[in-house]
């Protein structure tokens, strides 16, 4: 059963800063395999748009190699790369500066959905908004996308959405969580919303605690200097791990609408506690034989910044009251993986005896690598070794289920961009929702930073500081392996 594919009204996406890493790596290989799909019509365009001087064809070029860099070789052929690059067109402009609005504006129709993808330092979002405005390129319907970071604090960003709401509606603004675009996520919803099963059962009477863990084995890497200005606290657990926990413990929206789904989560992000400082635990990974350590990846032996955290952080209302969510992500960590698990509360009496064994089930949401949904269930150790009980997985990995030709999922950033031109903001963060965020994360970031706390030295390859173990230990609960 191969995945079906609408194709989207026509449309002109201008891409600030289409010569940039993210524009290379995801958005161009991501139109492009959309393209390779079918779902562009023929009419649509693309226009990238920096300071570097360069022709369209030029920018072909560029853009040839980023397909033939990052798209599979099966979907490269010759003739489909070319019809692509025939889409596209470059127009050298500076956000800051006048010279290349008009060229820009001749380039862009007034009679197909138009979108700008701000794929340029945030510092720079107001100024193309005001340029898009002021140069009238951007019709009343036009459409903008912007990426994280979204802000370093509720004032930056508060600032920032007053400088997009100076000329664009919030229908208008889409702020770009590529979590939110992964085909597990919105499996999530299906999988709560969509079954009988689960939901009665999504609550603090049945369900023990969740996790949420988002690992990563590489280092920081030449982001180093962005990096140690943000650590984990605001590059991950504000945006992503505050996404997840909003799908996981959200009520259900009345319709699977862009405002209905947002409000339950802001409703989410309201109830978040304040976190005591004993449920936090932040962590740097230390060198380690060639490895570098965190402090001299940064060049600053003294940063205080963290390469990993983990919390425990309650939700305050009645489905939640009891049930902690323990969230934690870092860098340099055993696995490359992302995953939920709802941890289910044991049965309330063991009628088999304590010697048969017993598991709590277990339903494991895995985004990275192999997406897919496990459900632990316990069953009868096969064999006439008595009546012992066993956990086995119902799985439910896309890959198996669905198919071959539906194992590559599309990638998030393609799915994302298709819902900007057909104007469905349910996967977008709004505004209020960001700041909202900020808000629960400005406090606890504030404390630490006050108390001079150091985070704690863990060895790489490993799942962070004892500490961060300790934190479920303390509650008589451990966390999942980090097993890719
Ligand atoms: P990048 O590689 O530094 O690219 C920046 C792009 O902006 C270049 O095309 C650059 O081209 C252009 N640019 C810079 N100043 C400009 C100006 N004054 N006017 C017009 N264009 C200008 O950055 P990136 O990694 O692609 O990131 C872009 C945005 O996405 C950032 O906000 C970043 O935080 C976010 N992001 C990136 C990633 C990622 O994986 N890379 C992931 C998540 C979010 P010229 O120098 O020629 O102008």
């Amino acid at each position: 059963m191969a995945a079906r594919v609408i194709p989207v009204d026509p449309f002109d996406l201008v891409i600030f800063g289409g010569t940039g890493d993210l524009a290379r790596r995801k958005i161009l290989p991501g139109l492009y395999r959309r393209f390779h799909a079918g779902q562009m019509p023929d009419t649509a365009r693309i226009i990238g748009a920096a300071r570097s001087e360069m022709s369209s064809d030029e920018y072909r070029e560029f853009v040839r190699a980023a397909v033939i860099e990052f798209v599979s070789p099966a979907l490269c052929e010759a003739e489909q790369v070319a019809a692509f690059l025939s889409r596209l067109a470059y127009v050298a402009i500076d956000a800051r500066g006048d010279g290349g609005w008009a060229a820009l504006k001749s380039e862009v129709r007034g009679d197909v959905v138009q979108a700008f993808y701000f794929s340029v330092a945030p510092g720079l979002f107001g100024d193309l908004a005001e340029r898009l405005h002021a140069h009238g390129i951007a019709g009343p319907d036009a459409r903008i996308v912007v990426e994280k970071p979204f802000g370093r604090d509720a004032a930056s960003a508060r600032a920032l959405n007053q400088s997009l709401a100076a000329h664009f509606r919030e229908e208008q603004i889409y702020r770009i969580d590529h979590y939110l675009g992964k085909e597990t996520v919105q499996n999530l919803m299906a999988v709560r919303f969509g079954n009988v099963l689960f939901e009665p059962l999504w609550n603090a009477q049945f369900v023990d605690h969740i996790q949420i863990s988002v690992a990563e084995t590489v280092g920081v890497g030449g982001r180093g200097e962005y990096y140690d200005k943000s650590g984990a606290m605001r590059d991950m657990v504000q945006n992503h791990l505050m996404q997840l926990l909003c799908l996981i413990a959200m009520e259900p929206p009345n319709r699977f609408e862009p405002d209905a789904v947002r409000d339950e989560k802001l409703k989410v992000i309201r109830a978040l506690e304040p976190v005591p400082a004993d449920d936090i635990v932040r962590g740097q990974y230390r060198s380690e034989g060639d490895l570098p350590g965190y402090l001299d990846e940064v060049g600053s032996p003294e940063s205080r910044t963290e390469s990993f955290i983990a919390l425990k952080v309650q939700v305050a209302n009645w489905r939640w009251n009891g049930t902690p969510f323990y969230l934690r992500t870092g860098k340099r960590m055993a696995a490359r993986l992302s995953e939920i698990v709802v941890v289910f509360k044991e049965p309330p009496h063991a009628i088999f005896g304590d010697e048969a064994g017993s598991e709590a089930n277990k339903l494991v949401i895995r985004l990275q690598p192999d997406e897919g949904m496990t459900l632990t269930v316990t069953i009868k150790e096969p064999g006439p070794g008595g009546m012992r009980l066993i956990e086995v997985p119902l799985d439910m990995s896309f890959a198996e289920a669905l198919g071959p030709e539906n194992a590559e999922m599309p990638d998030a950033y393609e799915r994302l961009i298709m819902d900007v031109i057909r104007g469905n903001q349910t996967l977008f963060m709004r505004g209020d929702e960001v700041e909202a965020a900020w808000r629960w994360t400005d406090p606890l970031i504030e404390a630490w930073e006050k108390r001079g706390d150091r985070p704690k030295p863990y060895r790489p390859g490993t799942s962070g500081p004892e500490d961060a173990l300790a934190l479920l230990h303390r509650d008589g609960r451990r966390w999942r392996d980090l097993e890719a």
